[in-house]
């Protein structure tokens, strides 16, 4: 079969050996598989991680339990043990013994087919086109954040980052907090935002004064917590959605002196997701970028990572 390869280079291949049903994971045919900021850091050397990137995809199930066969499904990414305190202690995304999807030991979507947990499947509701469909794992991250932090409509928030995940935490966090200012560099992003009535500023021109009751720093970059510090008010919450290779080198007495509640941040609940697209409560129509097939993997590599473009799914179907 296709598949996006990584191995110290970024390699398309035809030869991919097709992956096989087992008694708990099912094959899922790939319709459309999305590039993230992760995928990106992938290739920069992040995870040390090598074989077929991808893990934001829906697909339909081509192998595996009678139910499942022929449905349209989006999978969880985390591949759990089921056994470890983490799994039996209801964290299972922290599971000790997990490989994740196209990031940790275990092939991803970028393919026309992807081997995946039963227990990882959710179906996808017809009104819920494609491309929206493949956005689903993101928007869920986006969601976490309402899982971890207590936010109310009162509440001034701040989102650091106009890139795909800062997109898709301000038009979730809008929803209860009215006072929503999404910080970006790209004033054609940050226009995206601006449709849907986010109240938006270049990064350029914001000046942080220490007032914001929440902060999420989803700029991909290390200078994001530092300028979140700067943004957020004493006994405030920092909420960290950024993965990168590399570190960044930074004081933290502020976030001592100030006691600052630091949350780290990472994947969330697909129900949330699914249900807030089914009932088109988060608009994600104006984040689709472009489509290509696996074969121009460069191509699409470069265009997300360029400036200018919002979201780039390769069309596998
Ligand atoms: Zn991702
Ligand atoms: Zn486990």
């Amino acid at each position: 079969m296709r598949a996006v390869e990584f191995a110290d280079r970024l390699t398309f291949r035809h030869d991919w050996p097709d992956p096989k049903a087992t008694s708990q994971e099912a094959v899922v045919r790939v319709i459309r598989a999305g590039i993230c900021r992760t995928d990106l850091e992938i290739v920069k050397g992040y995870m040390n991680f090598r074989g077929v990137l991808g893990h934001e995809f829906v697909g339909r199930v081509c192998q595996g339990p009678a139910r499942w066969l022929d449905q349209r499904v989006v999978a969880e990414i985390n591949c759990i043990c089921g056994h470890c305190d983490m799994c039996t202690g209801g964290l299972r995304n922290h599971c000790r013994k997990r490989t994740v999807l196209g990031i940790a030991g275990r092939d991803g979507a970028f393919a026309d087919k992807v081997l995946v947990p039963v227990r990882n499947l959710h179906p996808v509701p017809d009104g819920v086109s494609d491309d929206e469909a493949a956005m689903v794992e993101p928007l869920a991250a986006a969601f976490q954040l309402v899982h971890q932090i207590r936010f109310d409509k009162m509440q001034r928030v701040v989102v650091l980052g106009d890139g795909r995940l800062g997109q898709l935490v301000a038009r979730v966090l809008v929803r209860i907090c009215p006072n929503v200012l999404l910080v970006g560099r790209h004033a054609e992003k940050l226009a995206l935002a601006d449709r849907l009535h986010i109240q938006t500023v270049r990064v350029d021109e914001f000046t942080p004064r220490q007032e914001a009751d929440v902060v999420v720093e989803a700029t991909g970059a290390p200078a994001g917590l530092e300028l979140a510090c700067r943004t957020v008010r004493p006994r405030g919450t920092i909420a960290l959605k950024s993965t990168y290779a590399g570190r960044q080198p930074m004081s933290i007495s502020g976030i001592v002196v100030d006691e600052i509640t630091v949350v780290g941040s990472r994947c969330g609940p697909f129900s949330d997701a699914l249900d807030a697209l089914a009932r088109h409560e988060v608009d994600l129509s104006n984040l689709i970028g472009r489509h290509l097939p696996l074969e121009k993997a460069q191509e699409a590599f470069d265009l997300a990572a360029r400036g200018d473009v919002v979201k780039v799914l390769f069309d596998v179907s």
